[in-house]
């Protein structure tokens, strides 16, 4: 299958049996679709990913399947929440893969548009979300959850959906989108489904597979440490500061992480706790060699 000016051929899969997964890099088509189904009364399940589908994406998906008559998965690598140096032109783009996996959980639609087909002028209109897109990956990626907030708007305008699925991995993420939905009275549902761990407990991640040998064997003492964090809350400590030491003590032993941020934060507001309450989101970013690896934990100590 080839590109052509507007994103991907639109093609029809027939699958075994009555199942039928279609394809398409066009809006007008996506929307004559999306408006089909829910003609026929199904309520339509959106997955916004990057594409380079993994086990992570593939757990969104079977949860969209479970809940919703209508499973839309969009691929798009989305240039305007890169920043410059950024890893844009390098993000992989395994398509013929990403529809086999879509293939496999029973999609109905992938939407993988071009770039062209998404801003097809100098893009004037942008959704800003403050505060809250400021912490964690804000103050490195400064205008990373502005790229996102847009593209999820238009994504969300274009499919019409009413649930969108988006994995806990990227908390801060789905805290800006749920926002954004809630201020903007958007007419959807948000669900977050839980973060997919490899054995060792890496976080399964597209990004993961610009690891070396060496690096992967490293980057499982995120998560570790996280663990870590999560120990010593459980066990009723409530200074953020000494949680935070511990847990750079335990990155510190793969001496090739570079922490960006360690954060104990409100899972709301994201502002820095002062004392640990009942819950408290811990989230980490660091850098290893090529990657940019982001992770968190949220602990709900009961107190
Ligand atoms: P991406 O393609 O990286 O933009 O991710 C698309 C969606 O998949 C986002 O909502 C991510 O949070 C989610 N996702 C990515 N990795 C995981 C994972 N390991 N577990 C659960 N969800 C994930």
């Amino acid at each position: 299958m080839s590109p052509n000016a507007s994103g991907w051929r639109s093609v029809e899969i027939v699958l075994k049996g009555a199942r039928r997964m279609r394809v398409t890099g066009k809006i007008a088509e996506i929307r004559q679709w999306t408006a089909e189904a829910r003609a026929a009364g199904k309520g339509i399940g959106l997955v916004p990913t990057m594409g380079a589908l993994h086990v992570g994406h593939a757990s969104l998906i079977d949860e969209a399947r479970r809940r919703c008559g209508f499973v839309v998965v969009s691929l798009f690598v989305n240039p305007t929440q890169f920043g410059p140096g950024e890893d844009f032109d390098n993000y992989p783009r395994p398509f013929e893969r990403d529809l086999a996996l879509c293939e496999q959980h029973g999609v109905d639609v992938v939407f993988a548009p071009s770039a062209a087909e998404m801003y097809p002028r100098e893009n004037l209109s942008w959704v800003t979300v403050s505060g809250i897109t400021e912490h964690l990956c804000g103050r490195s990626r400064p205008n990373h959850f502005r790229g996102v907030t847009t593209v999820c708007t238009k994504l969300f305008n274009i499919v019409g959906c009413d649930v969108a699925f988006f994995g806990q991995k990227d908390a801060q993420q789905c805290v800006v989108i749920r926002r954004m939905v809630a201020d903007l009275n958007m007419p959807l549902e948000i669900l977050v489904c839980p973060t997919v761990r490899e054995a060792d407990g890496l976080a399964v991640s597209s990004r993961n597979q610009y690891l070396s040998a060496q690096q992967r064997k490293d980057a499982p003492i995120i998560y570790e440490a996280l663990k870590k964090g999560r120990e010593m809350i459980e066990a009723g400590e409530t200074d953020p500061a000494r949680v935070r030491e511990r847990i750079e003590a335990v990155m510190r032993r793969a001496p090739a992480l570079q922490i960006e941020y360690i954060s104990l934060v409100d899972p709301e507001t994201l502002e820095d706790v002062k004392r640990i309450g009942r819950a408290v989101l811990i989230a980490v970013a660091a850098r290893l060699g090529p990657a940019r690896l982001i992770d968190n934990i949220v602990v709900d100590s009961g107190r």
